[in-house]
């Protein structure tokens, strides 16, 4: 096996949850924040929290816009009552009708961005991406950062009760 092998815990909860959000969604893209911790220096990321799109999202057959503002909000909160030690990991969103759940050129942006903007507190952040309509398909991305480049890898999803 070369390197670390990265997965991403998922709670059962947060899989229904995500589910649900997008058959409500239907035929539009929805999305929103994954929250909880990366343990082993970001080779495990453990999520035990979401939150579905802000009142201001923007959705549409092709795109969905988050209501930033909301999401930055709803972050803070869950770190506050946490003390820290849940907190924002990366986002989710939906591609409605898609056969894979692959990373579009403009998610990948995102997700380098979501690492830009972090300061420092989130290097390696993940991206789910739920696929298909009446069946879906759930796969979940990774920025790895290198001190020479950084790129963007597909990552195991084990689901856990929670
Ligand atoms: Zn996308």
């Amino acid at each position: 096996m070369r390197g670390s092998v990265r997965r991403l815990w998922l709670a059962a909860s947060v899989e229904h949850a995500v589910l649900h959000e997008a058959a409500s969604a239907d035929p539009n893209e929805t999305g929103g924040i994954l929250l909880g911790y990366q343990t082993s220096a970001g080779r495990v990321t453990v999520v035990t929290d979401v939150r579905s799109a802000g009142p201001d999202a923007r959705h549409s057959r092709f795109s969905f816009v988050p209501d930033y503002d909301h999401d930055e909000r709803e972050a803070e909160e869950v770190a506050r009552q946490s003390c820290g030690v849940v907190s924002y990991v990366g986002d989710w969103h939906t591609h409605p009708g898609a056969t894979s759940a692959t990373l579009s050129a403009k998610d990948r942006f995102t997700l380098k961005t979501i690492a830009k903007q972090s300061g420092g507190s989130l290097h390696e952040p993940v991206m789910l991406v739920v696929a298909g309509d009446w069946k879906r398909m759930l796969a979940a991305w990774q920025l790895i950062a290198n001190v020479l480049h950084s790129r963007i890898v597909s990552i195991e999803i084990v689901r856990f009760d929670g």
